[in-house]
């Protein structure tokens, strides 16, 4: 249905691509973006309606590049058992997820990720990466007006068991049913696929065009895994979950030199969490213009340590932000990933582009390029309101947002024109 032309008025514009802008102003006419401009300037001549936001602050909606919607009630799931040991590490977290969420049935899993695509809207997310264990559970995307990707996860390092798992996702992929969110594949890392199991799955992802996304280079234990062979995934996760006899081949390289050879970088296939890179990984990543996601929350809890952000913007790989899931990180939030991201990252990286990579990369690597992300005239009229109880001077927005916008509550989201928050509160 066609919408009228509306004109959105706020004390700041924030359009990502370009500098902010005082007093401005956004004109969306049939769920499109079709001018963005000075409030002087667009109010003159438009004789539509005109929504002012006042002391507020308009600009693209988050995307969440990664995350697992499914798990969103796994701090309810994990309320009876005995918590994680102070000195836990990333093989006892793993062991703690997979035991918590064994015990969950679908009907709850459902509930979950339900919730999980609610949340998200609420929290100014317009566009999420989410990855899918239960293809089952795909349709329920189409009740979201979410936008981004369903990644479904292919697992299992013995032949019979990820070869099952690759046909249910195929099946479930070739049905098309997602709503907003596009088709993609979640090959879930080199620790849990045996290397003829990558190599099948980038290759049927390449074929079909389906996006593939993976766990790289996460921890210190996946990392002595490639190298040597050996650690704490050998020692203690694989007999823990039933793959005791099964017996990884060292290529002594790299977590990213090994998925390169196994056909894992592609242009625009995301990798998730690269924090054990060398700036050497760094490059090869940057020619593959493959993009990584980083999700300094989760990364903080499991204790692996911070990504070098330093060698990623010098080699010019593209950066986006995740949450990751509620199994490793408190809230769905992205304005919450951000304000960590400034804690963690400090000073090497600037405001404007931690912004950006939790705003337009991760439209982008979401495929979603043109569409959401940015303000500018063509695009989807997709954009998020935040009210400023004490404005910044427009030179200190974005610093601020980047730091203190997790605390600020979003008043709108609209996505293709459309407000999506349940109870829209304009402020003016
Ligand atoms: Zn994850």
């Amino acid at each position: 249905m066609s919408q009228p032309p509306t004109l959105y008025l706020a004390r700041y514009l924030l359009p990502v691509h370009s500098p902010p802008i005082e007093d401005g102003a956004l004109l969306v006419d049939d769920g499109r973006i079709a001018a963005v401009g000075k409030r002087g300037a667009l109010c003159s001549g438009h004789s539509g309606e005109v929504v002012d936001f006042g002391e507020a602050v308009l600009l693209p909606p988050m995307a969440n590049a990664h995350t697992h919607l499914e798990l969103s009630h796994f701090p309810r799931w994990s309320r009876g058992a005995p918590p994680l040991r102070s000195a836990a590490d990333f093989v006892d977290w793993l062991l703690y997820l997979i035991g918590i969420k064994k015990g969950v049935g679908q009907a709850e899993k459902q509930a979950s990720l339900d919730d999980g695509l609610d949340q998200c809207l609420r929290l100014g997310t317009g566009a999420v990466g989410d990855i899918l264990s239960t293809p089952a559970l795909a349709p329920r995307y189409r009740n979201s007006p979410l936008y981004g990707r369903c990644y479904l996860e292919v697992l299992g390092v013995y032949r019979h068991v990820w070869r099952k798992s690759l046909a249910d996702v195929t099946e479930c992929l070739e049905k098309e049913f997602y709503g907003g969110l596009q088709p993609g594949i979640a090959p879930h890392s080199p620790y849990t696929l045996s290397s003829e199991a990558l190599e099948v799955v980038f290759e049927l992802s390449q074929r079909r065009r389906w996006p593939a996304t993976t766990h790289l280079a996460e921890s210190a234990a996946e990392w002595q895994l490639i190298r040597y062979g050996d650690g704490d995934l050998v020692r203690r996760f694989y007999p823990a979950v039933g793959w005791g006899h099964y017996r990884f081949r060292s290529p002594c390289c790299s977590p990213v030199t090994y998925l390169r050879r196994c056909g894992g970088l592609r242009p625009w296939n995301l990798l998730v969490h690269g924090v054990q890179v060398s700036p050497e990984d760094c490059r090869q990543l940057a020619e593959q213009r493959v993009a990584v996601v980083l999700c300094p929350r989760s990364n903080e809890r499991l204790g692996v340590g911070l990504p070098p952000l330093t060698d990623y913007q010098a080699a010019g790989v593209r950066l986006a932000l995740g949450t990751d899931s509620l199994a490793s990180s408190d809230s769905l939030s992205l304005w919450d990933e951000l304000a960590a991201a400034r804690r963690c990252y400090g000073f090497r990286i600037a405001p404007d582009k931690l912004m950006a990579m939790a705003t337009r990369n991760g439209a982008e690597v979401l495929g979603l390029a043109g569409e959401m992300g940015t303000l500018q005239v063509g695009s989807g009229g997709h954009f998020q309101v935040l009210p400023l109880a004490s404005p910044p001077p427009l030179s200190e927005l974005v610093e601020m947002l980047c730091s203190q916008g997790h605390r600020l509550p979003v008043a709108s989201l609209y996505l293709n024109g459309e407000e999506r928050l349940q109870s829209p509160t304009p402020l003016s």
